[in-house]
């Protein structure tokens, strides 16, 4: 059995007990990126959190996990980038074509494609995907979602588009329920096409939208009337959830901006359709900061994976950094704190290599039950990574690898091994050994600094050491003299 989960759903604004409806199996939908760039790590904050969130339901809740993420490659900016002549269209991605749905199809799989690269980079295994959907290959689903909208009172058509109309789902029922909503601001009858809207612009939103001039769309006549176009980005994400997973399912994750009103409007359009809500817990990650704004396209203050890669930094380390911040807690992105993350996990990786080293027979028992119970106790509780994180460096400070009697070493090894499950940063294996050649400068230096330590000269030996580590090595004295080794990372 595993640890009890406790979850904050942003629909109580409680934390709750967590159990799935599904015996033993949790099926988790999250809302995936918008194939029109390379992602840039704000985004991948919350592909890490949705990661983050599985890996815990699994290893310290102990379910199976069934997790969707969709890649919408179809919306207001896919179709803007992909246009004849957009200068967005790279020369990599081929020549363009003069029919709208090829170039759609071919700019958003060169995204696709990148967007699968980078996550693996980031330790998301894609084998732990239940499905990855493009919602390209559900439009049939869609435009009968519409339908069944439509045919219930809750839509209406204008111009071969189709729109919610929320004035009429009041009557039935909240809407508003994830995002308070000054209803004083709302203008009936007022629409809106644009898929991303601030609270204050709300209104009928576009369930499905008319095509225009040289943009892709797919055929469709509802109730006799010509509304040949392309689905609405939140009606994409009601349909792939209820196809793949079935409604209601236990866990919808996204980033809090998608709180209004893409999660809205889905709950609105799921009851509406289907008669069922989507979910029984709304989890949604805080924003990633730069010197205090939401990293984001528009305000063009964002780095991609790729960016962080080319200045030599280790996507584990930005891993790393961002699970060991709070999901719920705004997180400001900078190198220091990335530098600070690459030293945390440097320093439990030496902690697992000189576990594997260890061979004292005579050093103390540890009990590692006690340990795990402290660390999964706070992952099951909301995901607390920092208090998490704050138990195991404790306790790496109050018992040295090589103080641990070798069978607690053993033992340990086996609970990293299962908290790297979840963290997935580490290597559980022995110091690789490195070939090295000690250079001549050095091997001298280490020789002076003998002679010095003889003549009881410490001061010039501290000297020395210096100079030697100047150089990438250490001395370490030993009874006889001494050993020269590379200098490790700490
Ligand atoms: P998009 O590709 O724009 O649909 O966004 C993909 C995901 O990234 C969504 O869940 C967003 O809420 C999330 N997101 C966007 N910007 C940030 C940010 N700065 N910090 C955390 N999550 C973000
Ligand atoms: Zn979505």
């Amino acid at each position: 059995m595993g640890y009890q989960i406790y979850l904050f759903n942003s629909l109580t604004r409680k934390i709750e007990k967590f159990a799935p409806l599904e015996d033993k199996i949790v099926r988790m939908y999250s809302c995936g990126p918008t194939v029109y760039n390379f992602a840039h790590i704000g985004n991948m904050r919350s592909f890490l959190f949705a990661d983050l969130l599985q890996r815990v339901l699994k290893v310290v809740g102990g379910y199976k996990v069934r997790w969707v993420m969709n890649i919408t490659n179809i919306d207001d900016k896919t179709i803007r980038d992909s246009a004849i002549g957009s200068p967005a269209w790279l020369p990599e991605m081929g020549k363009q074509s003069n029919d709208p749905m090829k170039n759609l199809t071919k700019f958003t799989e060169f995204y696709r494609k990148a967007f699968l690269e980078d996550i693996q980079k980031l330790g998301i295994n894609l084998k732990d995907f239940y499905k990855m959907p493009k919602a390209t290959d559900y439009i049939p689903q869609m435009q009968e979602l519409v339908r069944r909208i439509v045919d219930k009172g809750f839509g209406y058509i204008v111009n071969g588009s189709v729109y919610f109309d929320v004035s009429k789902w009041r009557q039935y029922d909240i809407y508003g329920k994830l995002y308070h909503i000054d209803f004083e601001k709302f203008k009936e009858g007022s629409r809106i096409d644009a898929d991303s809207y601030d609270k204050e612009e709300f209104s009928d939103f576009a369930l499905w939208k008319a095509r225009k001039e040289g943009e892709p769309y797919w055929q469709f006549t509802l109730n006799g009337v010509k509304c040949d176009g392309r689905p609405g980005w939140h009606l994409e994400c009601s349909v792939m959830e209820r196809e793949i997973l079935g409604l209601p399912f236990d866990i919808h994750t996204g980033g809090v901006d998608l709180k209004f009103p893409h999660h809205e409007d889905e709950i609105a359009q799921s009851k509406a359709g289907y008669g069922v809500e989507p979910t029984v817990f709304w989890c949604h990650n805080e924003f990633l900061l730069v010197e205090g704004k939401k990293m984001s396209k528009s305000l063009g203050n964002f780095f991609t994976l790729r960016d962080l890669l080319e200045k030599g930094i280790d996507p584990l380390d930005i891993r790393f950094l961002m699970l060991s911040a709070h999901y719920s807690t705004q997180l400001n992105f900078t190198f220091d704190s990335l530098s600070s993350a690459r030293k945390a996990r440097q320093r439990v990786q030496n902690y697992i290599y000189d576990l594997f080293d260890n061979q004292n027979l005579k050093g103390k028992e540890i009990s590692v039950e006690q340990l795990k119970d402290s660390v999964f106790g706070e992952l099951a509780n909301d995901l607390q990574t920092p208090k998490a994180l704050a138990h195991l460096f404790d306790f790496l400070n109050n018992n040295p690898a090589d103080e641990v009697a070798k069978s607690s070493a053993k033992e340990l090894i086996k609970f990293f091994e299962e908290l790297n499950s979840i963290f997935n940063v580490w290597k559980i294996e022995p110091r690789p050994k490195v070939e090295f050649t000690i250079p001549e400068e050095v091997q001298e230096l280490a020789e002076k600094r003998l002679n010095a330590r003889k003549q009881k000269n410490f001061a010039l030996a501290d000297q020395l050491r210096e100079k030697i580590k100047e150089k990438g090595f250490q001395v370490v004295d030993t009874k006889d003299g001494y050993i020269i080794k590379p200098l490790t990372e700490e």
